[in-house]
């Protein structure tokens, strides 16, 4: 029996993300199998797995992160079958109108990928996986590996972001390495991920489908893949209760970098800001800026896809240059920009303009 690697190394094993390597597929699966920890590329993030049927394997996720014992977990299936064992919901029905061909019409539009449905979850997933909820979100991710791996093993696995808890999430292995080497027991380094910001959260245990966390897959999608209706997509904006947050997500620190990171809602109000020492500035969108005092780090990403595919990292390097602030302009408040604001809202406190 495997225990947590705690004070041994972590192991890291390369892999292409697409092309398969069935030994190594078994031998990271029979880790999960154990017990162990494995931390594998999805399409969003690099995922923390464990195998979400075991408890004590899943308990071993909140140790290695740190994360609070009330954030629920993704679970992550190999396809539409697994997924469909994991909730009770139908998730291969014609398209009706209820909940269940709510859900099968989105999974059919948009698994693969990165879209997590939560929906009331079965006998299969135990409470430590959930938080004590009713409900379950679950996922099918796209790369291959990850869907294999989830295959070798024959049961769904448990994956938030490998990374330890308020933290910024790992797009790239040593990411994961930094933050929880001597934690957990293999890292499976496939690169860079694809899309690098974390899933759309659909709730579609209400009355009507609302996003919990806004993500890769929008709001339009979701309403054109639901024949027009309605999406509530205010749930990320309202204040939580920390004690009972509907989705980890919402917690108002999470994607944080250790430097403290201000918000300036404009460029132009860039040019009243007082600059410390030693800054980096991170542009969202397109801005047209100020004149900048001189020898200030400058990072822009100007583009939605962009900015998702490389924000972490500019937010783990800019936190590793040692500035004494990051200073984030954010990009306009237009849907296809949502996922993006609502990391920097979490990342980053507001500039007081008058303090
Ligand atoms: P993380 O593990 O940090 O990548 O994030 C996990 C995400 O899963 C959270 O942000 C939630 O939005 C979502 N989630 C998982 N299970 C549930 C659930 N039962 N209800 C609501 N949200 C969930
Ligand atoms: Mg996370």
């Amino acid at each position: 029996v495997r225990v947590l690697n705690v004070h041994r190394a972590t192991r890291i094993i390369s892999i292409e993300t697409d092309n398969s390597d069935p030994a190594l597929i078994r031998e990271a699966a029979d880790i999960l199998r154990a017990g162990g920890l494995v931390a594998f590329a999805t399409e969003t993030v690099y995922g923390l797995g464990a195998d979400a049927t075991n408890p004590e394997a899943v308990a071993k996720i909140y140790e290695a992160k740190g994360r609070p014992a009330l954030n629920p977990l993704i679970v992550h299936a190999a396809g539409v079958e697994m997924a469909e064992a994991c909730v009770v919901a139908d998730l291969r029905v014609e398209r009706r109108g209820d909940v269940a061909s709510l859900a099968s019409a989105l999974a059919a539009d948009y698994w693969p990928g990165p879209l997590t449905l939560v929906l009331p979850r079965s006998g299969m997933i135990p409470d430590i996986v959930t938080a004590g909820l009713p409900t379950v979100g679950v996922r099918v991710p796209r790369p291959l590996i990850a869907r294999q791996l989830i295959a070798e093993l024959g049961r769904p696995v448990a994956a938030p972001s490998a990374n330890r808890s308020t933290g910024v999430s790992p797009t790239l292995a040593w990411h994961v390495l930094k933050d929880l080497d001597g934690r957990i027991d293999l890292i499976l380094d496939s690169g860079q991920t694809d899309v690098g910001l974390e899933s759309t959260v659909v709730d579609l245990t209400t009355r009507e489908p609302r996003i919990l966390r806004p993500g890769p897959v929008t709001a339009a999608m979701i309403e054109r893949s639901l024949g027009g209706l309605r999406v509530h997509t205010a749930g990320h904006r309202e204040s939580v209760s920390p004690e009972a947050p509907t989705s980890p997500g919402q917690l108002a620190v999470h994607y944080a970098p250790t430097t403290p990171t201000v918000r300036v809602e404009t460029a132009g109000d860039l040019a009243r800001f007082r600059w410390p020492d030693k800054a980096v500035l991170l542009v969202v969108g397109e801005h047209d800026l100020p004149p900048l005092p001189a020898g200030i780090t400058r990072y822009v990403l100007k583009t939605p896809e962009r900015a998702a595919h490389e924000l972490y990292i500019v937010l783990r390097q800019c936190d590793w240059m040692d500035a004494h602030a990051i200073v984030v302009v954010p990009p306009p408040d237009r849907p296809e920009w949502a996922a993006i604001r609502d990391r920097l809202a979490r990342a980053a406190r507001p500039w007081e303009k008058d303090g």
